[in-house]
């Protein structure tokens, strides 16, 4: 062990961001939450903002708020268009969940005729549950078969890997932009490139991406994507999500819930659904306007900290955590199970343990750690820069040492809890 909590502490005090923490919500310094990349810490800045929509927006405003709500979806649509995404105004907007936006997209492409007469969707075998069981429901519910890529388990899935299943029959790939499990950043520019080569349309699901790597969407000539808010973008539990379609596409892609939102002329109330002509046309039904009030703050405070920076010092944070993790880890058990390139990772650091499981009980327990736990063998360290000080990566890694040394995790039980 050669690396101190006073390295740990001069980097914290030049570092360009460590004013942001203030603007989080951190009741108890000592507790170590390494986990905002499953849910973002509170921004201070949240309760005004939900304060104001709940007390002016309903509570005196009432249904005549609706002429400012109206118009939300689309306008934090466009901040995370043009700040967090690398889009153009009009090619995000922000409705319903992760999942719901991955269905509607997904059908879409793979409708008739988008596919011409096309029947694969490639996916990741090991991509998150949701966007697998997704693109299952909607195979067995129309004529596509799912082809899996298979690749490696640390790296994710490489080009070649898809080269390997892509060919003339495939309409659809969908992959993770940054993999849930092991942190593994995909080659987005290239991988779209070689699908659009062999006529497929991608979309990627930048959920662990967005908020802590800068996107390049138009760049890329991303076809359709979806993100989360509620993680890197700290926009509280159960944020609306968003979804981007490139805009030479929104006139040809029909999405499948067809809801009044989503009408070119909502409120003349017609007996036939026409879609809207733009983004628009991906809505469908009346926002939760609470949720969406109070995630606007989280995502403009990351539009505003700028992702040069938050990807600077997530990379060099990363490096910080994979480093201490080979000083005191290694000769207990732990395996490095994220890239260790910077460049070819996101903002956690993965580490696999036989006994991960009742290990990430004990740290909640016992060591004030809070992290999380991945099937079937994998601690998660999320690392979000804006409010994650490298003294808290020395204080994860220093005191999961700790417990497992001690041995506190083993007397726990390893059935699972219902929330892992
Ligand atoms: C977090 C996450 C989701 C979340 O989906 P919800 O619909 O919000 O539950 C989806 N996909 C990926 C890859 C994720 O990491």
């Amino acid at each position: 062990m050669t690396t101190t909590r006073a390295e740990a502490e001069g980097l914290d005090a030049t570092d360009p961001l460590r004013d942001w923490r203030d603007l989080f919500f951190v009741p108890d310094p000592d507790t170590i939450y390494v986990d905002g990349n499953s849910l973002g810490r509170m921004p201070v800045e949240a309760l005004a903002a939900a304060d104001v929509t709940i007390r002016e927006g309903w509570g005196t405003g009432l249904v005549t708020s609706w002429d400012d709500w109206i118009e939300v979806s689309r306008s934090i649509g466009d901040t995370i268009a043009s700040e967090l995404v690398g889009a153009r105004a009009g090619e995000v907007i922000v409705s319903d969940s992760t999942s719901v936006n991955l269905y509607k997209l997904a059908s879409a492409a793979t409708s008739s005729v988008m596919t011409g007469g096309r029947s694969v969707i490639v996916l990741d075998r090991e991509d998150f549950p949701t966007d697998r069981y997704i693109l299952q429901g909607l195979a067995a519910a129309s004529d596509m078969e799912l082809r899996y890529v298979d690749s490696n388990a640390v790296l994710g899935p490489q080009p070649h890997d898809i080269a390997e299943v892509l060919s003339k029959d495939v309409a659809l790939v969908v992959l993770s932009h940054v993999h849930y499990r092991s942190g593994a950043l995909a080659q987005m520019a290239e991988i779209t490139r070689l699908s659009h080569e062999a006529g497929a349309l991608v979309l990627w699901d930048l959920s662990h991406s967005v908020g802590a790597i800068p996107i390049a969407l138009n760049d890329c000539d991303v076809d359709v994507a979806v993100g989360c808010t509620y993680k890197y973008l700290n926009g509280g539990p159960g944020a609306p999500a968003f979804l981007y379609i490139r805009e030479d596409l929104q006139a040809k892609l029909q999405q499948p819930i067809w809801g009044w939102f989503g009408h070119r002329d909502q409120f003349t109330f017609a007996n036939a659904y026409e879609p809207a002509l733009g983004i628009e046309s991906f809505l469908v039904g009346t926002p939760p306007i609470l949720s969406m009030k109070v995630a606007q703050v989280g995502i403009e405070m990351i539009a505003e900290c700028g992702l040069r920076q938050l990807r600077a010092k997530s990379a060099a944070m990363s490096d910080f955590a994979i480093q201490l993790a080979d000083e005191c880890l290694s000769d207990l058990g732990f395996e490095v199970a994220t890239p260790r390139d910077a460049g070819a990772r996101g903002s956690h650091v993965s580490l696999k343990h036989d006994d991960a499981y009742r290990i990430s009980v004990a740290l909640k327990l016992y060591a004030r750690v809070i992290p999380d736990f991945r099937e079937p063998n994998i601690i998660r360290l999320g690392l979000p820069p804006i409010y994650t000080r490298y003294a808290d990566v020395y204080e994860a890694i220093t005191r999961i040492a700790s417990t497992v040394k001690a041995g506190q995790h083993l007397g726990l039980t390893a059935d699972r809890a219902r929330v892992t």
